[in-house]
């Protein structure tokens, strides 16, 4: 079985899809056409973001918003050290300094209680990642924001349409990125991510920095990237946005299928909290003695991942911004880690087939 089934995803809506990028072919407009508009204002009203800004991917959503932001050398953002690197790689990339802080233990989402005592006069932002697709406290770490006049910038790659108390990732902060890279929850079919915020100043800004800092053509009054996300890209999301509901619906399905069978095989589980929902970017469990879990799901034809095998405090490229025996949890969390199959055409039958040859790798531990 595929660890995530885009085929299956393609299949199921192959006669959208070829029509939205037939209709690019048609009109021409591959850079900044029509469809570019039209999925920011479908992504706007979806997450209830006043404004969405499409990027070239991901990364570049987190760099424009931490340019939009003025992040300057020497400023420090207030991070997690168990994420993708591009979280902390955009603050390094502008002369920011990652502080990082440590995460919950059950949730692997940057503890909120641990984060003010971080907080210096250097301190410009505050970035949670809503890893394996549920937020971090919101609430609280927005407070502490407000305190201290920061902002805070969800990292949101993995959570595109996830909830807490109700609001939508992406939408719960000052600035929420989110990326369309194929696997996530809401892909498309190369790079591309957006940028949302409500703040009108704020999204101009990330509008202009998009292309190069103009703010008329050939008028380029700030510094910025090419960081379109292509006309083409935008018309496979919006394609992939009319099944988008009930691919949701599927994988907060799975994921309580997933968390009830492996609970009842005694398989350490991730901790959802009651006021939000998780869309499982990843479905991730914890295990011990790891590469002999993975091999034998490996024989028996269950592939899985790690995310992450290392936290960023132990990879060459930050391991100067804290020293090796910080956040503990995230230490922990890096060796136990382990991501089982999960897309939402994942089917019940492959998902038994998944939790029996745990069962049985746990058995004959
Ligand atoms: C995927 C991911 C990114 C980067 O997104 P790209 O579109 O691949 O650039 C950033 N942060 C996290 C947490 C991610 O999972």
């Amino acid at each position: 079985m595929p660890f995530i089934d885009l085929k299956a995803q393609y299949a199921a809506l192959k006669d959208r899809i070829d029509a939205r990028m037939q209709a690019v072919l048609d009109h021409g407009q591959y850079i900044m056409g029509p469809e570019v508009k039209e999925l920011e204002e479908r992504l706007a009203g979806w997450t209830g973001a006043a404004h969405c800004i499409t990027v070239a991917s991901g990364t570049e959503a987190l760099l424009i918003a931490l340019m939009a932001l003025d992040l300057k050398p020497g400023d420090e953002v207030i991070t997690s050290p168990f994420t993708f690197a591009a979280t902390a790689e955009m603050i390094v990339l502008l002369g920011g300094r990652p502080v990082f802080v440590d995460i919950e233990p059950d949730t692997c989402n940057l503890d909120a209680t641990l984060v003010e005592a971080a907080v210096t006069p250097r301190t410009k932002a505050i970035m949670p990642v809503s890893l394996y697709g549920q937020t971090a406290d919101m609430d609280a770490l927005n407070a502490i924001a407000a305190r201290h006049g920061l902002a805070v910038i969800e990292d949101a790659a993995q959570s595109f349409g996830a909830t807490y108390r109700g609001a939508k990732s992406g939408n719960l902060s000052t600035l929420g990125c989110t990326s369309f890279f194929p696997s996530k929850p809401l892909g498309c079919y190369g790079d591309g991510g957006a940028v949302f915020t409500s703040d009108a100043a704020l999204a101009q800004a990330c509008r202009e920095i998009r292309v190069h800092g103009q703010s008329a053509r050939y008028s380029h009054t700030r510094l910025g990237v090419g960081g379109r996300m292509d006309t083409l890209q935008c018309a496979v999301v919006l394609a992939k946005l009319e099944r988008f509901e009930w691919e949701l619906q599927r994988r907060h399905a799975l994921g309580a299928r997933y968390q009830r069978l492996l609970g009842e095989i005694g398989v350490e589980r991730l901790a959802v909290r009651p006021e939000r929902t998780c869309v499982w970017g990843q479905y991730t469990v914890f295990v011990d003695d790891r590469p002999r879990v993975q091999a034998a799901l490996q024989a028996r034809g269950i592939p899985t991942a790690v995310h992450y095998p290392k936290p960023l405090h132990h990879q060459g490229a930050y391991a100067a911004y804290a020293p090796a025996d910080a956040c503990p949890h995230a230490v922990r969390a890096a060796q136990r880690v382990l991501s089982l199959p999960m897309s939402a055409d994942l089917t019940d039958a492959q998902q038994d087939r998944v939790v029996e040859a745990l069962a049985a790798c746990l058995r004959s531990a």
